[in-house]
C-alpha cells in the first residue's frame, strides 16, 4: 500500500488518441511511478475497453453515449467503474484520488474538462493547446487561484520550459518556436491551391492525430503554439519568433537577457515531452530510441513564408487583438479543417474563411467563460455560413 500510494495516478483525457496512447506506453515503460487512474476517450469503445483490460484503471469514461452498453458489459466482471457522455467527462476529473491530469483531447471539446480539473486542484500536463488559444487568460488565472501547475505537453513548449529549468529568476528576451513547415514546406500557393487531405495528412516527421496534422500542414499549429507559448511563458508577442526547422530535432529555443541561447534537442517523439510533464522535476531513465548525430549530419533554419501560409499572420493578429479573438480564431478554424477533411473546401480556402470570420464575429474585450462559449458558437455559425 505505501509502494501504491507513491505512484503518480493520472486521469488521461483523450486516452485513445495519439497523446493518449504514447502517454500508456510511458506507463508502460515506467509502472513503479506511474499507474492509470482514469481512461476517457470520444468513441472508439473497442480501444478504450482494450486499454482499461490492460490497465485497470479505477474508472473510464466514454463521451459517446451510445457506447456505455458496449463498455459496460465488456468491464462488468472486473473492478472499473464505467461512466458515459459529455457531462461524465468533465466531473470524472474530480474524483479525490486523480494526482495529474493529462489532457489531452482534441480541440475546443477539451476546455470544459481541464477547467474543471482546474477549478479542483489537480494539476495538469497540457497537451490540449486548443485550451489556452480559447481561454488563456482564464485558464491562467484559475491556475494561479488554484496553485495549479501547467505542464507542457506540446515539444515546443516542453523544449522552453526543459531550457527554463534553472532559470527562473532569468528573464526571457525572447523564445523561438521552431516548425517542421509540415509537407508543404517550399510549395507556392499554385501548389496549394489543388492539395488533397491525403497530402496534407502525410506529416513528414510527426505521426498524430488527423486535426494537428491538418494544422500543422496549413502552419495554423503554429500560429496556435504563439498563442499557447504567450499564457504557459507570460511573454509579449514580440517575444515570440517563429522558425522553420524542417528536422524537427531542435523542439525551441530561449535567449535570454545576455544573448544567451539555450535548446533543447531530441528526435521527434512525444513520449519524452509526455514523460517529463508527467514526471515533473524527474528525468526518468527509459529504453525510448535516441538521437544519432550521425543520421543529421545537417541541421537547417530559414524563415516561414507569411505570404505562403497565412494562418501564422491570422494568429498573430488575433493575438494582438485579445479578448475573444483567439477563440473565434480556433473556432473557424476547428470548423474550417472539418471541412477540408471532408472534401468540403480546398486547402487555401481554409485561411479566407478564419480571416473573415474573425472580421465578422462581434469582438469582446474582457471576456467571461460564457462569452466564450457564446463566441466559439457565433463563430462555428459565421464560417460554417461561408464554407
Ligand atoms: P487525436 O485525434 O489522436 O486524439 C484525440 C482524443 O480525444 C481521442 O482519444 C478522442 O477519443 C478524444 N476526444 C475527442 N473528442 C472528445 C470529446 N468530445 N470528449 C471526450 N474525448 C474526446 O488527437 P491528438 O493528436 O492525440 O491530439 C490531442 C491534443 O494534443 C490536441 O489538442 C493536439 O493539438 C495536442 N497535441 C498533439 C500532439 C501529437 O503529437 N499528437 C503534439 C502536440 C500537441
Ligand atoms: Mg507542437
Amino acid at each position: 500500500m505505501q509502494y501504491l500510494k507513491t505512484k503518480k495516478r493520472i486521469a488521461i483525457l483523450g486516452s485513445t488518441g495519439s497523446i493518449g496512447t504514447q502517454a500508456l506506453d510511458v506507463i508502460r515503460e515506467n509502472p513503479e511511478v506511474f499507474e492509470a487512474e482514469v481512461l476517457v476517450g470520444n468513441s472508439n469503445a473497442s480501444l478504450l475497453i482494450q486499454q482499461a483490460l490492460e490497465f485497470r484503471p479505477n474508472a473510464v469514461v466514454i463521451a459517446d453515449e451510445s457506447k456505455y452498453q458496449e463498455v459496460k458489459s465488456a468491464l462488468l466482471a472486473y473492478d472499473i467503474k464505467v461512466f458515459a457522455g459529455e457531462k461524465s467527462v468533465e466531473q470524472i476529473v474530480e474524483m479525490e484520488s486523480i494526482d495529474i491530469v493529462l489532457a489531452a483531447i482534441v480541440g475546443y471539446a477539451g476546455l470544459s474538462s481541464t477547467l474543471n480539473a482546474i477549478r479542483h486542484k489537480k494539476n495538469i500536463a497540457l497537451a490540449n493547446k486548443e485550451t489556452l488559444v480559447v481561454a488563456g487568460e482564464l485558464v491562467s488565472r484559475l491556475a494561479l487561484e488554484n496553485g495549479v501547475n501547467l505542464y507542457p505537453v506540446d515539444s515546443e513548449h516542453s523544449a522552453i520550459f526543459q531550457c527554463l529549468a534553472g532559470e527562473w529568476e532569468n528573464k526571457i528576451e525572447k523564445i523561438i518556436l521552431t516548425a517542421s513547415g509540415g509537407p508543404f514546406r517550399g510549395k507556392d500557393r499554385a501548389f496549394l491551391a489543388d492539395v488533397k487531405k491525403e497530402q496534407a495528412l502525410k506529416h513528414p516527421n510527426w505521426t498524430m492525430g488527423a486535426k494537428i496534422t491538418i494544422d500543422s500542414a496549413s502552419l495554423m499549429n503554429k500560429g496556435l503554439e504563439v498563442i499557447e507559448a504567450k499564457w504557459l511563458f507570460h511573454l509579449q508577442p514580440s517575444q515570440i519568433e517563429v522558425v522553420v526547422h524542417p528536422q524537427s530535432i531542435v523542439h525551441s529555443l530561449v535567449q535570454f537577457e545576455d544573448g544567451s541561447i539555450k535548446a533543447q534537442f531530441g528526435l521527434p517523439d512525444m513520449k519524452l515531452p509526455i514523460q517529463y510533464a508527467l514526471a515533473y522535476p524527474l528525468r526518468l531513465k527509459n529504453t525510448f530510441p535516441r538521437f544519432d548525430f550521425t543520421k543529421y549530419p545537417q541541421l537547417s533554419f530559414e524563415s516561414p513564408r507569411p505570404d505562403v501560409f497565412q494562418n501564422l499572420q491570422l494568429a498573430y493578429d488575433a493575438l494582438a487583438k485579445a479578448g475573444n479573438m483567439p477563440c473565434i480564431l480556433n473556432a473557424a478554424n476547428e470548423v474550417v479543417v472539418q471541412a477540408f477533411l471532408q472534401d468540403k473546401i480546398g486547402f487555401l480556402r481554409m485561411s479566407e474563411i478564419i480571416s473573415d470570420t474573425l472580421a465578422k464575429a462581434p469582438f469582446i474585450a474582457n471576456p467571461d467563460y460564457q462569452d466564450y462559449i457564446s463566441s466559439d458558437a457565433e463563430a462555428r455559425r459565421l464560417a460554417a455560413a461561408l464554407l
